[in-house]
């Protein structure tokens, strides 16, 4: 008997941890059925926000459903996996426990211990690598070191051969479990007795069969105009994988086989833009390999200052950035945007990040914090890299200089303030010159167009100018 410990990995098909479970482990051959795990455990709930939790429990009940209908089942637990991935190990007498590697370091910090209690009741164990196309620290330039600048990763994970999707396991991998008496697995818990509220946003369907619709979709149509479209976001054009990848509900390497696909069967410009998909594909492996090397990164610059920026703490405006209240149009619409939906589409993340880092001056950790509770898709390497990025801090960041001006970007990426006006709906008889000159117009105005919307509450241009002495100070030698 085997048993293979899901955790980001919710899902049977391309799950290379499932299909080691099933072969030959290294100095332990094939073995007999498998019996899959899920443990509830509080140290990582404690880093949850609703959304997130209610897309898991989703995709659990999904998973549960696909072994059940194959005579198996998913044993839950809950408590520390230290001490009940060996308990259910010794319980059903396995002799080898799997699962996909953590990049963080926290949760390596949790494999390591959980590796060592195996070796203490003498159950092999091997975690495999199944969340990334190319195992972190793998991609390196050619003096060995890890890549701090993405166009150089990107050349050379998009060069190197990438591995066929794993099978799912078949009926005979599965250990006959007996479902009906729920002997081996609790029911599984509810939002609230994890001791979470229900979310505000309306959060999305979680399944393998939900994931591969998507995809299907995006390789049908949108793959050949991300290039074009992407960073419109009324257009609504991109896969929408993102929480799917981040629960692995669809393999990374199912997802790029079919991109590989449609980049195989165009030409010319749909042949550039399907690769430049793959190249979102290679972003997200290049923050997962950033927090592997560094994972510090988590609540420290990566990129050093000589002194520590001098960001402010202003509670009420931090408030209004995150209530959709800041008289910045196109920020305001992607804050309610997060709040309706615990999504916010890219472009609108950078503006949003720019705009709380550079206009209100806020440090990045309290933006990751909020993106954290309110994002469905919120992932460690990525969230974090997406911050640091915004706020000049990370690898490969935006210039501390350049700065975003939230009405040009918003003119520039939502012409007609179809998107703001979705989520805005204050602006929703507001003619799109005016939502893109609102703060210019007087309060006048602003007043007869639309009372209920605030004036700016900084002046974008004065802020900039601050945003950059704030970091030419902590650049100062002295
Ligand atoms: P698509 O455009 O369809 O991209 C496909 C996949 O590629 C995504 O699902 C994602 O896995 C990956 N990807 C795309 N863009 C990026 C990127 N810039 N960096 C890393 N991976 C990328 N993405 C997350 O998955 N989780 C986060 O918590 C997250 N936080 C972010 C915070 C900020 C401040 C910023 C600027 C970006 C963040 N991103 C995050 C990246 C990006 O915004 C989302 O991945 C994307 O909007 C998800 O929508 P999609 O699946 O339709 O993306």
């Amino acid at each position: 008997m085997r048993v293979h410990w899901h955790r980001r990995d919710l899902r049977t098909a391309d799950n290379r941890g499932l299909a080691a479970a099933a072969g030959d482990l290294p100095d332990v051959p094939a073995d007999g059925p498998v019996v899959p795990l899920f443990v509830f455990d509080r140290d990582v709930l404690a880093h949850a926000g609703p959304p997130r939790v209610a897309f898991m429990l989703d995709a659990l009940d999904s998973l549960r459903t696909w072994y059940r209908e194959r005579g198996s089942d998913l044993v839950v637990r809950h408590g520390d996996p230290r001490e009940v991935v060996p308990a259910v190990a010794e319980a059903f007498d396995a002799d080898a426990v799997t699962w996909g590697a953590e990049v963080s370091g926290l949760g390596r910090e949790r494999d390591a211990a959980v590796r060592q209690a195996l070796d203490d009741v003498d159950v092999a164990r091997r975690s495999v690598e199944d969340a990334l196309l190319h195992e972190p620290g793998s991609i390196r330039t050619n003096q060995g070191e890890v890549y701090s600048v993405f166009t150089y990763f990107w050349k050379k994970w998009r060069d190197r051969e990438k591995e066929a999707p794993a099978p799912a396991p078949e009926e005979g991998d599965l250990a006959d479990l007996d479902v009906g008496g729920l002997d081996h697995g609790d029911p599984l818990p509810t939002l609230d007795d994890l001791g979470f509220d229900e979310p505000e946003a309306d959060v999305p369907p979680a399944s393998t069969d939900v994931a591969r619709d998507l995809l299907d979709a995006f390789c049908e149509g949108d793959v050949y105009d991300y290039d074009d479209r992407r960073d419109y976001p009324a257009d609504e054009c991109t896969s929408r994988l993102s929480a799917h990848l981040k629960f692995g509900t669809i393999g990374v390497r199912e997802v790029h086989e079919a991109v590989r696909e449609a980049k195989s069967a165009a030409a010319g410009a749909d042949y550039d833009s399907a690769e430049e998909f793959e190249s979102q594909l290679a972003w997200r492996e290049f923050y997962h390999h950033v927090l592997w090397n560094e994972p510090g990164v988590v609540t420290e610059n990566f990129k050093e200052y000589e002194r520590p920026i001098e960001w402010n703490r202003d509670p009420e405006a931090l408030r209004a950035w995150k209530d959709g209240e800041t008289g910045y149009p196109v920020v305001d619409a992607g804050m309610r945007q997060l709040r309706r939906e615990a999504y916010m589409h890219n472009r609108v993340r950078m503006i949003v990040a720019s705009f709380l880092t550079k206009d209100l001056l806020i440090d990045w950790r309290e933006g990751y914090d909020w993106f954290r509770e309110k994002l469905v898709d919120h992932d460690t390497a990525n969230d974090n890299g997406g911050w640091q990025w915004a706020a000049s801090t990370g690898t490969d960041a935006q210039p501390y200089f350049r700065v975003f001006n939230p009405m040009t970007q918003g003119e520039r990426y939502d012409p007609d303030a179809e998107y703001i006006r979705e989520y805005v709906p204050e602006l929703s008889d507001v003619p799109a010159d005016a939502i893109h000159e609102w703060h210019e117009l007087d309060q006048g105005r602003r007043e007869m167009l639309a009372p209920e919307y605030p004036a700016p509450i900084v002046d974008h241009g004065r802020r900039r100018e601050q945003a950059i002495d704030m970091f030419e100070r902590s650049r100062a030698d002295d």
